[in-house]
């Protein structure tokens, strides 16, 4: 099969109008080329922070399984709307929650692995000739709970689809017209770069470049699938990140300079804290080293940056996790060593 994954983000689906572009897109696509079309989306607009929002207000607790399965539901509804919509236009489509498009994941609820993709009822739907709809951001782990893969994780659950399915490539269209040296909105006169590879791309989307979710390059560059980001809402060249070697070619050819050590991207990353750990010789405190690490495995806390010193050290965690982090970092290395 001649698969091609298309993904659109949130600013993408956000109203119906937008859908209808979208559908447009999708018809166009269609009539042009006779090619399986995947489309995996994203939730409208800002419904998963609503969501976010209207979890905190209705409970205390929050607990972490449910909370997942009220995220997911924004992605369903989007999914289900355009299949209707395309429906209605006479091309045949069907909506999937990641559930039933076969994405098992382990049970990090709010930042889930990929373990494996069942493709078997993607393939089944595509060879009766249907446009597959996907519901992004969700997986389903082996007791059939509901898990999402972290903020931004649609982009994830489009490249991994299009790797399960090895697909031609993974197109992924959001609210800007690739990926450029910075964030645009920011510096208005970043460049757009036609070309960059899955190293750098990878670099800077952990280091806060939102274009991409991070996890989805690394899977990318893993499985060497094509991924170009365009413009949903306009005709745009869009930036395609290769492989390093070829991006090396690349550049080769265009500016016949072997040795390219030009500058990029340059990228921020908001919402982060530092949290500062002192006590004495800290650095060679190996039980407290042990500790901190295995909270912060407990918590689901990534740890960015990391410094040691003498007296303190240094880490640099999501500002949303920090209050939780820091707490259980105080009970364990404060409150329990001093009870002992
Ligand atoms: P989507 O909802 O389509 O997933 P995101 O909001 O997650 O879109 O990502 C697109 C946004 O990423 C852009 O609107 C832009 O502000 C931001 N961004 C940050 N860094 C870059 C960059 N280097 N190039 C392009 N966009 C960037
Ligand atoms: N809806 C999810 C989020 O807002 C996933 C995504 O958009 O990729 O983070
Ligand atoms: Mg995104």
């Amino acid at each position: 099969m001649n698969i091609i994954v298309q993904k659109y983000g949130g600013t993408s689906v956000e109203n119906k109008e937008k859908l209808e572009k979208v559908c447009n897109n999708i018809i166009n696509y269609r009539s042009n080329k006779k090619r399986e079309l995947v489309v995996v989306v994203s939730a409208q607009g800002n419904t998963t922070d609503t969501l976010l929002k209207k979890a905190k207000e209705y409970s205390i607790t929050q607990n972490k399984r449910d909370l997942d399965l009220l995220l997911s539901t924004g992605e369903i509804q989007t999914a289900s709307l355009l299949s209707m919509m395309l429906n209605d236009k006479g091309y045949e489509a069907v909506a999937l929650t990641g559930e039933q498009a076969g994405i098992l994941s382990d049970t990090t609820y709010g930042n889930a692995t990929i373990k494996c993709i069942y493709p078997n009822n993607i393939l089944n739907h595509l060879k009766n000739s249907k446009i597959v709809i996907v519901a992004g951001f969700q997986a389903v782990d082996k007791l059939g709970n509901i898990t999402t893969l972290g903020r931004g994780g649609s982009d994830l659950s489009a490249v991994a689809i299009a790797c399960a399915l090895k697909a031609k490539r993974c197109e992924i269209y959001s609210d800007i017209d690739g990926i450029y040296s910075a964030d645009p909105r920011i510096i208005p006169k970043a460049k757009l770069l036609k070309n960059i590879s899955y190293s750098e791309m990878l670099e800077a989307a952990s280091a806060g470049a939102k274009v991409l979710h991070n996890r989805s390059v690394n899977v990318g560059k893993k499985n060497k699938m094509s991924i170009i980001v365009k413009n949903s809402q306009q005709k745009s060249q869009g930036s395609t990140i290769n492989e390093d070697k070829k991006d090396f070619i690349e550049r080769v050819k265009s500016n016949n300079d072997f040795e390219d050590y030009s500058i990029k991207f340059i990228t921020k990353k908001d919402d982060i804290s530092k949290i500062c750990i002192v006590g004495d010789m800290v650095m060679s405190n190996k039980e407290a080293i042990i500790k901190i690490f295995n909270i912060a495995y407990e918590e689901n806390v990534t740890i960015f940056m990391i410094s040691f010193s003498e007296l303190a050290i240094n880490l640099i965690v999501e500002k949303e996790k920090s209050i939780n982090f820091m707490k259980r970092l105080h009970d364990e290395l404060i409150l329990d060593t001093n009870e002992k």
